[in-house]
């Protein structure tokens, strides 16, 4: 794998794409490339294997769709996909389809979203009637794969998007049954938030000389984003959030919580006080999470109280306010939530609530975004305990890599 740096490129004029793209564009309102766009863009035209490492909200969806759709050949020529494009979620196949879409305006494109959990005859007759670019989640593409429904014969590009994601769910059996489906010699793009070793095997394995990007620096999607926190007891959490609701008064919040249990609870409270409230998460039937999804999109909905795995797919410019009710449970889901809020660096705050004895996952929070939250206090409810005795941490009994960070020796403290 080559670490490659492209050109400067501040302008899409630079990235020699066709008049009826430029448009489109300027229609989307996208008025310069971001950071992946500018670095992968130009590889993926050339026909590379790229692995993109960035994540949601920093413009990676058009990313790899750009490029996708510049070199389409048109229905008439060839009736089967040309390009799979293979997400994690239900709800990110929708809005990969969805920007997918808007960036085809002007060329008539044929995009199908096959993801689990939708009606699968409708799939088939699309299918049938002939695509060019196919959206969809593993399990759902590889059903279509064992039906024959989903011909790879014409496939040039494959995308595998959140990659660590997928592979983290347990998807790699199904992801290379459907790598091993496509022509050898076709293009695949990765994009990942991380590249642990998993995914770097899937690299290696289903790859060719990949040329690696690393956008996971100089985030937007948490560096414009206000970070806070908040010390409560874990009972005194819902007075809490009404009180900061009430201070805030959110265009739009997002509240993660933990469990599918612990959302239906949360949701059962807030709606008594709020009247545009909703929820989500993944006990939930496919047709309801659309139906609350739109309904946050049309801003009928002001608080969405929902878990991680529904919540890491929304792209909603409008939403002002993430609130970690829950903390994540890793870091990563951390970077996810937060990521919801300041999309392509608009404004933009997230609030965390810590309990007592959680200390440790703020920690770990900070070392991976690489700052330091702000403590956050409202009247009677001010830190709710004087911290805990500091674990001594013998500077020379750290790994040498980890004393290269700054937060590794600021963090050592509170709750
Ligand atoms: P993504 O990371 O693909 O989920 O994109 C995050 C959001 O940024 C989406 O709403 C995109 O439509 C938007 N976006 C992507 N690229 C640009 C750009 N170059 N300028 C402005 N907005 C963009």
């Amino acid at each position: 794998m080559e670490s490659s740096i492209a050109q400067d490129v501040d302008s899409f004029d630079q990235l020699d794409l066709s008049p009826v793209m430029r448009r489109a564009l300027r229609h989307a309102g996208f008025e310069k490339p971001s950071p992946i766009q500018a670095q992968l863009i130009p590889f993926a035209l050339d026909g590379e294997d790229v692995i993109g490492q960035a994540r949601t909200g920093t413009g990676k969806t058009a990313a790899f769709s750009i490029p996708i759709l510049e070199q389409l050949d048109s229905l008439e020529d060839c009736r089967d996909p040309q390009a799979i494009v293979v997400v994690p979620t239900r709800e990110l196949a929708d809005q990969v389809g969805r920007e997918a879409e808007r960036l085809a305006r002007g060329v008539d494109t044929e995009i199908a979203v096959l993801a689990g959990g939708k009606n699968i005859t409708r799939q088939l007759r699309q299918l049938e009637n002939g695509v060019q670019i196919v959206v969809g989640t593993p399990g759902r593409l590889h059903d279509h794969l064992q039906r024959r429904s989903l011909r790879t014969d014409s496939v040039w590009c494959v995308v595998l998007d959140e990659a660590d994601r997928m592979l983290d769910i347990g998807f790699r059996p199904q992801i290379e049954r459907i790598l091993r489906r496509c022509p050898r010699d076709r293009q695949t793009l990765l994009l990942s938030a991380t590249l642990p070793p998993t995914v770097r095997r899937l690299a290696e394995s289903y790859m060719s000389q990949p040329r690696v990007i690393d956008c996971s620096k100089n985030e937007m999607a948490v560096e414009t984003i206000e970070q806070r926190y908040f010390t409560v007891a874990q009972n005194r959490k819902g007075d809490l959030l009404d009180r900061l609701l009430e201070r805030e008064q959110p265009e739009q919040a997002i509240v993660f919580c933990r469990t599918k249990r612990g959302t239906d609870r949360l949701y059962r409270q807030l709606k008594h006080t709020h009247d545009n409230c909703g929820s989500m998460h993944g006990d939930m039937q496919q047709r309801e999470r659309d139906r609350v999804l739109q309904s946050l999109r049309d801003r009928k909905l002001k608080i969405l109280v929902a878990t991680d795995v529904v919540g890491r797919g929304i792209d909603i410019s409008t939403i002002s306010h993430i609130i970690n009710y829950d903390v994540p449970q890793d870091c990563d889901d951390y970077v996810h939530r937060v990521g919801r809020t300041g999309r392509m660096g608009r404004d933009g705050v997230a609030f965390t609530f810590v309990v007592p004895g959680e200390g440790e996952v703020l920690t770990s929070i900070e070392q991976r975004i690489n700052k330091e939250l702000k403590r956050d206090s409202i009247e009677g409810f001010e830190a709710v305990e004087p911290p805990p005795k500091p674990k001594v941490v013998e500077e020379d009994s750290e790994p040498a890599r980890k004393r290269l960070n700054p937060m590794h020796r600021k963090v050592r403290r509170r709750l």
